[in-house]
C-alpha cells in the first residue's frame, strides 16, 4: 500500500520499536507487547485484519490459510479511536505457540518512521565518526581470518583511501624478500601477525614497517571487537612517517580556493585508486562551468569566487564518499567515481549537481556546466587514457552548445588517440579564443577590401572551412542566379537558386535574423521540396545559410555546408558564421 505520513501522529503512544503480537487463525490477538495495548486501548478486542487496509488485510487472510513463508507487507496500523495510524514494516509467521491445541501465529510489527529516523541517525553518526577519522594522521588496519584478507587504509575527505589490500601471506612475503628489512623489523612483523591470527583480544606493539609510499607504520594497537568475531582491526601511529605520506594525503594538496584536492593530488589519487579498482567500475567526470568569462564579467571576479566554492561544496556535498572532487584551476572540475555502478545512478548524481548550482543563482543569472565523462574499465584502465576520453567528450558537449553532459562512447565519439593527450578542454579554449581573433581579423577585411577578400580567394574560403570544420561554402549574388564562388567538392553544379530567393515559402525559413539553420537537410522534405532535391543532388546534410538584402529584396545568399552528415550547430558555430555570413552579404549588395 502506499505510505503517507499525514495523520500519523508521534503524540498517539510511546515509540515503536519492535512489537511482537500472536494471533489466532481469525486475527484474534491472543497477546501483544505492551506497545499495542497501549496504542489500540479498547478496541484491541478488535481482529488485528480490522485495524489494516482492506487490501492488506486480504492479503494476510489468504496468506494465513497455508501459512508457509512469512509473509511481510509495508503497512499502516490505525487504533481508530484517535484517527491516528502508524506507519509500519509488518510480518506474518508460523510460531511454536499454541491455544487450545491449535495454532498461533505471529505478527512483528516494526515502526518505518522509526527505522528511518534511526538510520538517519545512525547515518549521522558514521559521517562523524569518518570526519574524526579524516583529522587524525592514523592509518587503520583490517583483518578478516576467514579469507585472510589484510586492509590498511585512512581517511581523506572523510572517504576511506585503501593503502593495501591483499591475502596476509602476500602482505608478509614482500617484506621476506625485502633485503633492507631488519632482524627486529621481522620479529616485529611476526608478533604482529600472530597478534591478527591468534585473533588477541587487545595488543599494543612496536611495529616500523615500509611500504612503496616510505615508513607509515610505527606502532600499532588493534584486537577483536563485538561486532565481528572474524576481524581483528586497529591503528598504525605513523608518527614519523609525515615526510613520506603521499602526496595527496597531504595538506598541501588542497586548492586554497575551494579546499578540494588540487590537479597533481587528484591525478596522483585517481593513478592509485585505478590500480585497485580490479572490477569495481569508475567514472572519470571533468565539468567546467559554461561561460564563466561572462560572469566575472558581468558580476565583478569575487563574485566568480563565490560561483567557484558554490560548485566545489555542492560537488563535494553530492559526491561525498562516493569519490573524490578536485579542481583543475579555473572553472574546471575533476570527480573519480568509485561507488556509482550503474550509468542511471551517475546519470542522477551529474543531475543533481547541476540543478543545485543553478537553482542557486536563479533568476539572477543562469549559470550552467558542460561535462564530460569517461568509465573505467569500458573505456580505458590507464588514468591517461580515460582522463583524454572524458576531456574529449567535454569538448564536444561544450561544442554542441553547452549545458549538457556527454559520456563517452566511442562508436558515437569517435575513436580517442593518444596524441590527444594534450588537454581538448584546453585545446578548445585555445580554438575558441583563436577562433575570435580570426573573426574579427576577416570581418574587418571584409568591410575594408570588400567582397572580393573572399569570393577571390580560395586560401580565406579554405580557412573559413577549416574554422568551422565545413565541407563546403558557396556565395551567390545578384539576386540568387550567379555563384560568386564556391570552395568544397560538391557533388554536382550549383543547381538554379534564383528561384529559391523569390519563393516566400523558402524565405519563411529563415527567421528574423535572415539566417537559415538546418541540423538534417532531410528536414527539407516537407519544409521545401524543392530544396530538398537541391541538397540531395550535392548530398549536403546539414547547412547554415545566411540572406542579404537590396533594399529589402533578397539579393545575395552563403551556404555554409557538411556533406552527407548531420550536424549539431554549436552557439558559437552559429553566432560566427553568421557574421561572416552577414558581413559577405551586406558587401555583395553594397558593389
Ligand atoms: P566556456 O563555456 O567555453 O568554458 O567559456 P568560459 O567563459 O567559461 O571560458 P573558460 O572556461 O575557458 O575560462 C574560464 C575563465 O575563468 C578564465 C578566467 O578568466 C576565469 N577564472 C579562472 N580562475 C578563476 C578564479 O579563481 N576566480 C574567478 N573569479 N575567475 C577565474
Ligand atoms: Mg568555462
Amino acid at each position: 500500500m502506499k505510505i503517507t505520513r499525514n495523520g500519523d501522529n508521534r503524540k498517539t503512544g510511546k515509540q515503536l520499536l519492535d512489537c511482537k503480537i500472536y494471533v489466532r487463525k481469525n486475527f484474534g490477538v491472543v497477546i501483544a507487547s505492551r506497545w499495542y495495548y497501549d496504542f489500540v486501548s479498547e478496541n484491541s478486542y478488535l481482529p488485528l485484519c480490522d485495524l489494516l487496509p482492506e487490501e492488506d488485510a486480504k492479503i494476510l487472510k489468504e496468506a494465513i490459510v497455508q501459512l508457509d513463508e512469512p509473509v511481510e507487507l509495508c503497512t499502516q496500523i490505525t487504533n481508530r479511536r484517535q484517527e491516528g495510524f502508524r506507519n509500519v514494516y509488518l510480518r506474518l509467521e508460523n510460531s511454536d505457540r499454541t491455544e487450545d491445541g491449535q495454532p498461533l501465529y505471529l505478527i512483528t510489527l516494526l515502526d518505518i518512521v522509526d527505522m528511518e529516523q534511526r538510520l538517519e541517525y545512525v547515518e549521522h553518526t558514521i559521517a562523524k565518526y569518518r570526519h574524526f577519522m579524516t583529522l587524525k594522521r592514523e592509518y587503520y588496519f583490517e583483518y578478516t581470518l576467514s579469507d585472510n584478507k589484510f586492509v590498511v587504509y585512512k581517511y581523506v575527505n572523510t572517504k576511506s583511501i585503501t593503502v593495501v589490500k591483499q591475502d596476509l601471506d602476500e602482505f608478509i612475503k614482500k617484506y621476506e624478500n625485502d633485503p633492507s628489512f631488519t632482524k627486529e623489523q621481522d620479529e616485529q612483523l611476526n608478533a604482529f601477525v600472530a597478534h591478527l591470527k591468534n585473533r588477541s583480544h587487545f595488543f599494543e606493539m612496536n611495529f616500523t614497517c615500509t611500504n612503496e609510499d616510505g615508513t607509515f607504520l610505527c606502532g600499532a594497537q588493534g584486537g577483536t571487537f563485538s561486532g565481528d568475531p572474524d576481524m581483528v582491526s586497529g591503528i598504525f601511529n605513523p608518527e614519523q612517517a609525515v615526510s613520506n605520506e603521499v602526496y595527496y594525503l597531504t595538506t598541501a594538496a588542497r586548492d586554497a580556493g575551494t579546499g578540494l584536492l588540487n590537479k597533481k593530488a587528484a591525478t596522483e589519487y585517481a593513478i592509485d585508486r585505478l590500480k585497485l579498482a580490479g572490477e569495481t567500475p569508475c567514472w572519470i567526470i571533468i565539468m567546467d562551468i559554461d561561460d564563466f568569462k561572462n560572469i566575472n564579467d558581468s558580476f565583478g571576479h569575487l563574485f566568480g569566487d563565490q560561483v567557484i566554492r558554490f560548485a566545489a561544496d555542492t560537488l563535494q556535498a553530492v559526491v561525498g564518499t562516493r569519490g573524490v572532487v578536485g579542481r583543475f584551476g579555473g572553472d574546471e572540475f575533476f570527480v573519480m567515481l568509485d561507488q556509482i555502478n550503474t550509468r542511471e545512478d551517475l546519470k542522477t548524481l551529474i543531475k543533481t549537481v547541476v540543478k543545485k548550482i543553478a537553482y542557486e543563482y536563479d533568476p539572477k543569472l543562469r549559470i550552467t556546466a558542460s561535462i564530460g565523462v569517461s568509465q573505467y574499465p569500458t573505456d580505458g584502465t590507464d588514468f591517461g587514457e580515460l582522463f583524454g576520453k572524458a576531456d574529449k567528450a567535454l569538448y564536444i558537449a561544450k561544442e554542441k552548445g553547452k549545458n549538457r553532459h556527454i559520456i563517452y562512447e566511442e562508436d558515437k565519439h569517435g575513436a580517442y588517440t593518444n596524441d590527444s593527450i594534450q588537454n581538448q578542454a584546453v585545446a578548445y579554449a585555445v580554438s575558441k579564443e583563436k577562433r575570435r581573433k580570426a573573426l574579427v581579423e576577416m570581418v574587418r577585411n571584409i568591410y575594408t577590401l570588400g567582397a572580393g577578400y573572399v569570393t577571390e580567394h580560395p586560401e580565406v574560403q579554405k580557412d573559413i572551412r577549416d574554422m568551422f570544420d565545413l565541407d563546403g561554402f558557396t556565395v551567390y549574388g545578384d539576386y540568387g542566379r550567379t555563384v560568386l564562388c564556391r570552395s568544397g567538392n560538391y557533388a554536382c553544379e550549383a543547381p538554379d537558386t534564383g528561384g529559391e530567393l523569390t519563393e516566400e515559402s523558402y524565405l519563411a525559413l529563415f527567421g528574423k535574423e535572415d539566417v537559415l539553420v538546418q541540423t538534417s537537410t532531410t528536414k527539407f522534405k516537407t519544409q521545401h521540396p524543392g530544396t530538398y532535391q537541391s541538397t540531395k543532388k550535392q548530398e549536403v546534410g546539414a547547412t547554415l545559410r545566411c540572406i542579404a538584402r537590396k533594399e529589402g529584396v533578397p539579393f545575395a545568399m552563403i551556404h555554409f555546408d557538411v556533406f552527407n552528415r548531420n550536424r549539431k550547430w554549436s552557439d558559437v558555430d552559429i553566432e560566427m558564421l553568421s557574421v561572416i555570413g552577414c558581413s559577405l552579404g551586406s558587401q555583395i549588395c553594397a558593389l
